[in-house]
């Protein structure tokens, strides 16, 4: 069967990596949304809890409840709130403030100019008065970054409307309440981090999204897809393989066909510019639901290590590649 290795090692290595742009690990927020981007959201909460970490972000109740005894802190970015001491709530529109309940934490999510989620800054006087009004417990503000990803300077323009957020929330008399903003990215820019957390996901698991200028730090991915051989044949020069018959043997050769597909998450792409695999094994015809064929006869063949790499060749980001592993594949940590 198809499996995915979690390496432990470089986890731990990004970890370091993240910890000297933060200034403690006590400072990471491991963003574990969407079953930890794909890797498996028990397993990396186990590793990023035993290096030391104690803060978390999900999406939702179920994720929170799956590692809920491993963390000081979960942060649930979009679910209706449950009463568990160790849990708080992304708050992202003055409507949901007005039904929240008295006894959970909140966190107050400020749009800075993203403009998908959270509450307008110029709602924000009203939001900390209903806060008030309702006894509610706010024991965070945040915001999330557009692009920092991208050279350009809308970073810093939003870094500077959350000035202005925390400058309102304090004088509003909020002065123990924590804020945090960073993404990787915003991470990774920055060389003065002073807030309370940083909310990382994809640089923990290996992979630098900045334009070269920023890419002095190294991560590892921690990532690799493996797949299983189940049969083995003998193709005649002219035969054909897969549905469609698109890959057509030009002369005689080994393959076989290995237990991974789109089921499992591997795209599925175009036949005419296969994946290659294994460093120099490239996919032959379609990939169907759960088999490949490739001209090898290894017992295991590593799909990808990399999912950058992948994603350069879908022309879409490393976090597509990953998130797109189904949950039911087995995950071994190495
Ligand atoms: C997903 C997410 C993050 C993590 O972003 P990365 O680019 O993967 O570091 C941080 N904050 C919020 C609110 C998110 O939704």
């Amino acid at each position: 069967m198809a499996y995915i290795k979690l390496n432990r090692e470089n986890l731990y290595h990004n970890l370091n990596q993240l910890s000297l742009k933060s200034g403690n690990k006590i400072k990471l927020a491991a963003v574990l949304k969407d079953n930890a981007y794909g890797h498996g959201i028990k397993e990396i909460a186990q590793i990023v809890s035993q290096y030391g970490l104690t803060e978390a972000v999900v999406i939702n109740n179920k994720e929170a409840l799956s590692i809920k005894e491993l963390f000081k802190n979960i942060l649930i970015l979009n679910d209706t709130p449950k009463k568990i001491s160790n849990f708080s709530y992304a708050i992202t529109s003055v409507e949901s403030l007005k039904s929240a309940p008295k006894d959970v934490k909140l966190e107050l999510k400020v749009d800075t100019g993203m403009h998908r989620n959270g509450i307008d800054i110029k709602d924000l006087n009203l939001a900390l008065n209903i806060i008030k009004q309702k006894e509610l417990n706010l024991v965070g503000i945040f915001t999330h970054f557009k692009s920092a990803d991208e050279f350009d300077s809308s970073l810093a323009w939003q870094i500077d409307n959350f000035k202005e957020v925390k400058k309102l929330a304090i004088n509003k008399g909020f002065t123990s309440i924590r804020f945090h903003s960073h993404n990787s990215a915003a991470l990774l820019r920055t060389n003065s981090f002073s807030e309370d957390i940083a909310r990382v996901g994809i640089a923990m698991y290996g992979y630098n999204e900045l334009p070269a200028i920023y890419k002095k730090i190294e991560l590892k991915p921690i990532l690799s897809l493996w797949a299983k051989r189940v049969s083995t044949r003998e193709l005649k020069k002219g035969q054909k393989i897969g549905y469609g018959g698109s890959f057509i043997a030009q002369k005689d050769m080994i393959v076989s066909t290995y237990d991974i597909g789109y089921g499992d998450g591997l795209f599925r792409g175009n036949s005419n510019n296969p994946l290659i695999v294994d460093n120099n094994l490239p996919i032959l015809g379609r990939v169907s639901m759960d088999f490949i064929s490739l001209e090898s006869t290894k017992d295991e063949i590593c799909i990808f290590n990399n999912a950058q790499n992948v994603a350069k060749h879908f022309n879409t980001i490393s976090y597509e590649i990953t998130t797109s592993l189904k949950a039911a594949l087995k995950r071994v940590i190495i």
